[in-house]
């Protein structure tokens, strides 16, 4: 099933979409302005088989190291937009492919609409060849006016009726009850809308050189947005993940059943598998890639009633350039271990690497902790709860953690 029906992208030097194979894709989590280790990272995700490599690009220094990076290394390389949509322009003469989120879009220049910033990613990515990636996430959405419409207003007329007949014959095809509307948390509902929204835009620009993804911590939310993009748009390649997965074996489980999942059924075109490791094991993510593509090919594949989402949960983030203290994967492990003894309560604590998406994605957590250079934030749902050491953290964590017992 695996190599789906959807059109072909190229990035570089591979292939995406058209039934050619679904490529793995794998992000540096050194310091961009570290050339000799971004490097020796990149060669070593590709050497390992990844299609695509990402780098983190944020400041003048970093911009200037990827121009040097670019020269050194065969990698096909992608860089994140972050919030300035205008970094597409600096960084596109070294990269093949650019990802924004249109949840992004909206912080950078205000007074400026979506579609007009969405038009200066597509001509820049004509001026320099580069595909694209529409990347939208669940933790981070477009307010209202941004994209993200209801469903019905985000989709035409006619593709609508098409999806709804589809729909109706669909349900007990692709998942039966686990996959019901209603099970469905309304920021998934938007995360789809915003894809359509910005995949119908940028065809009305003649441009087609882009995939989607619509990415989430919830493995549910993945697979059921997924495939509702795949049934409604079968043409667009899909990019797939899950974010925050974690760390391993746990962070390997969640992966397995939504892209084992998703492939089986024949959608997706390119895979992240995004694990909270030390930079010096980030090809463990092409090999749990590597091996999932393979269990799909033989059939053997985990679905979501092999997970178990009411038990205690830690999503973490990969980490990238942009952890400000190196101590978040080991802090991470150590949450994990010290809060082994509530693993029956269902509960989710996030653990994330610096200040750009922890603010955020840890609002939907239980606990959250989000790491800056010399302290970590803990906050209890949205509320901020204190700053602690690194020191001070996890004994803070557990004092926390008491109240739900
Ligand atoms: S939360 Fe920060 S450190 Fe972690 S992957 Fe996202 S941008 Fe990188």
């Amino acid at each position: 099933m695996i190599g789906s029906k959807t059109r072909e992208v190229v990035i570089g030097t591979v292939v995406i979409g058209g039934g050619h194979p679904v490529q793995l894709q794998s992000m540096v989590a050194t310091k961009t302005v570290d050339i000799v280790s971004t490097v020796e990272t990149c060669q070593r995700l590709t050497d390992s088989g990844a299609g695509i490599v990402r780098v983190a690009v944020d400041t003048q220094h970093d911009a200037e190291a990827l121009c040097e990076i670019r020269k050194r290394t065969t990698a096909n390389l992608s860089v994140d937009l972050q919030e300035n949509y205008r970094l597409a322009e600096v960084v596109a003469p070294y990269v093949d492919k650019i990802r924004y989120n249109p949840g992004h879009l909206h912080h950078a220049e205000p007074e400026i609409s979506w579609q007009k910033k969405v038009e200066r990613i597509v001509e820049v990515a004509r001026r320099y060849d580069c595909a694209l990636r529409i990347g939208v996430n669940c933790g981070s959405l477009a307010p209202l006016d941004g994209g993200n419409k209801l469903f019905s207003d985000a989709v035409p007329g006619d593709l609508l009726a098409n999806y709804s007949n589809r729909h109706a014959n669909s349900d007990s095809d692709i998942g039966g009850d686990i996959d019901s509307e209603s099970n469905i948390d309304s920021n998934v509902k938007k995360a789809l809308s915003s894809a359509l929204s910005h995949a119908n835009f940028m065809e009305s620009l003649d441009f087609r050189r882009f995939c989607v993804s619509i990415k989430s911590s919830d493995p549910l939310a993945v697979i059921w947005a997924n495939r509702r993009f795949a049934l409604l748009r079968g043409d667009i390649p899909l990019h797939l993940g899950l974010t925050e997965a974690g760390m391993p074996p746990e962070g390997v489980m969640k992966s397995r059943v939504v892209l084992e999942t998703l492939l089986s059924e024949g959608i997706g075109d390119t895979v992240r598998v995004s694990l909270t490791v030390p930079n010096d094991r980030k090809q463990e993510e092409i090999e749990v890639g590597q091996l999932i593509l393979s269990h799909v090919r033989e059939g053997r594949i985990l679905t979501l009633s092999d997970w178990l989402p009411d038990c205690f949960n830690i999503i973490s983030c990969p980490s990238c350039a942009r952890v400000e203290n190196e101590r978040f994967v080991a802090l991470a492990q150590q949450v994990r271990e010290a809060t082994r003894f509530m693993r029956d309560i269902p509960l989710t604590v996030a653990v994330m690497g610096c200040r750009v998406n922890g603010p955020g994605e840890t609002d939907h957590a239980d606990l959250g902790l989000w790491c800056g250079a010399k302290s970590v934030n803990l906050k209890r749902g949205t509320r901020l709860l204190g700053t602690f050491s690194y020191d001070e953290i996890v004994p803070r964590l557990l004092r926390e953690l008491e109240q739900f017992r």
